[in-house]
């Protein structure tokens, strides 16, 4: 869409304010509103002041001054307002020196897309998250009880321990029974369609809604791939659209990756694949029917995995899921069906086309933009070094005897774990300028201050069980 088309849908449409939408570090949606009549064709390059200091992450107060510059391309109208309001998402730019922002999550997935272009090795890097969530009544966090999170869980409004020790009232599936059901047992179907349809009006493809494995609440709904940077935007619009839809619903969406202790968690299992003057990278003759650059991809993907998981997975709760025997990846291996490796090539479609790998680490607690860009990166590494990803793991790695496990190489056991990984291994990360030295210290230092310290810090509700 162009400016102009922008204005001439605002004006059909009957809007009359313009929501200004971008994205603080972590990842969270930010906006502010103006009445319409201040968008112009201009606007889509001189763009609209704000306070950079008071956004998580960015500027010191002394340069605060940022602007956000519309992209026309993003153009929605919001689906939630009681007013008729164009969405606009924009990029961040320095208002004196004109720069894109270098602490933008958007402006590192284009630089990582144009990466990838000037490379030679694709002209586009197609991405398919299958982001999980639960749908809880509300969450509460309860020091008096003995385990480690509480839910009040959507069916019967009581307590979810994370345990089957109380009644099963109402066809509640049992811990990791949920997939997938048919109602009564299924409570959700409803919810989910509204949220599938109102993805679908705005313009986002959806694939696929279900239920998942965990207890009564665990939901999947599946986006159809796009290029990196659209996809991008759309999981901004994903996690909003799921959590208005629920709240309007009385209820609560949460993207958290391990809500319920011993049940399984939420991942963002996510697909990619490169394709170059419209043909298809990945397709060849080699393992499970990939070619040598998808092997080098996964190369590539392995040998980063840890530094990634910063970035893929990067909140404290995001290690309680990577453990055994969730259907979580924790050992750093590749295999065609095995869902117990860290990065499975589906087999579903014998086509060419479909042919991707689907890295099944990351978690919906993720900045899309900083996660898909990364993954990215450790690709177009993997293949400009022909690393060599070694020999597939076809076996149940949950099942391996101690000795073949020591031998694969594990997901970083906590948050710090991951971000010393990452300060040790980031070079793949700077080419082409697509993230600075200075937005992967500011994540290091932001993650470890706001996050790591202040949870190693709080004594935990299982420590007064334990003590
Ligand atoms: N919830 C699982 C995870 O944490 C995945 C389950 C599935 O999609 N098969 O990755
Ligand atoms: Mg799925
Ligand atoms: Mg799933
Ligand atoms: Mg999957």
């Amino acid at each position: 869409m162009t400016p102009e088309q922008v204005l001439a849908m605002a004006k059909e449409n009957g809007v009359k304010v313009l929501d200004i939408r971008f994205m603080d570090y972590p990842g969270v949606w930010q906006h502010f509103s103006v009445p319409i009549g201040e968008l112009e064709e201009g606007s889509f390059e001189d763009g609209f002041g704000f306070d950079g200091s008071s956004i998580r992450g960015w500027q010191p107060i002394n340069a605060s001054d940022m602007l956000v510059v519309p992209d026309a391309s993003t153009a929605k109208i919001d689906p939630f307002f009681k007013v008729p309001t164009l969405v606009l998402i924009g990029n961040i730019v320095d208002p004196i020196t004109r720069e894109a922002y270098s602490r933008d999550p958007r402006n590192i997935a284009r630089k990582a897309e144009a990466y990838l272009k000037s490379t030679g090795i694709g002209d586009t890097a197609f991405i398919g998250p299958e982001a999980e969530f639960f749908i809880f009544d509300d969450i509460r966090y309860d020091s008096q009880r003995n385990s480690c999170f509480y839910a009040v869980d959507s069916v019967e409004g009581i307590w979810n321990t994370g345990r089957c020790e109380e009644p099963n009232l109402g066809y509640k599936p049992r811990h990791k029974e949920g997939y997938f059901p048919v109602p009564p047992t299924d409570k959700f179907q409803d919810l989910r369609t509204d949220m599938m349809l109102t993805l679908e009006n705005l313009g986002i493809d959806v694939e696929c809604q279900h239920h998942e494995v965990a207890t009564s609440g665990q939901a999947e709904i599946d986006m159809r791939f796009k290029p990196l940077l659209q996809m991008a935007d759309q999981l901004m619009w994903f996690k909003y659209v799921l959590k208005n839809v629920a709240y309007k619903a009385g209820h609560t969406v949460t993207f958290m990756p391990k809500p319920l202790f011993e049940d399984n968690g939420t991942g963002m299992h996510t697909h990619i694949s490169i394709w170059k003057d419209g043909n298809p990278l990945f397709a060849g003759d080699k393992y499970a029917g990939v070619s040598q650059e998808a092997l080098y991809a996964i190369g590539g993907i392995l040998k980063h995995c840890r530094a990634l998981c910063a970035i893929t997975n990067p909140t404290t709760n995001s290690y309680k899921r990577l453990v055994p025997g969730f259907e979580a990846p924790v050992n750093l291996a590749y295999s065609s069906r095995n869902r117990s490796a860290s990065i499975r090539i589906p087999m579903y479609s014998a086509s060419p086309k479909a042919k991707r790998i689907e890295f099944r680490t990351p978690d919906p607690s993720c900045n899309g933009y900083l996660a898909f860009s990364a993954m990215l990166m450790a690709v177009i590494d993997g293949i400009e070094n022909k690393i060599d990803p070694g020999d597939p793991l076809d076996k149940n790695i949950y099942d391996l005897p101690p000795e073949e496990l020591a031998e694969i190489p594990s997901a970083p056991g906590s948050l710090d774990e991951a971000l010393a990984a990452l300060k040790e291994d980031h070079d793949f990360l700077l080419k082409g300028d697509v993230f600075t030295q200075d937005a992967i210290d500011m994540w290091i230092d932001y993650k470890t201050a706001n996050e790591v310290n202040p949870v190693k810090l709080r004594p935990h509700p299982h420590e007064f069980f334990l003590y």
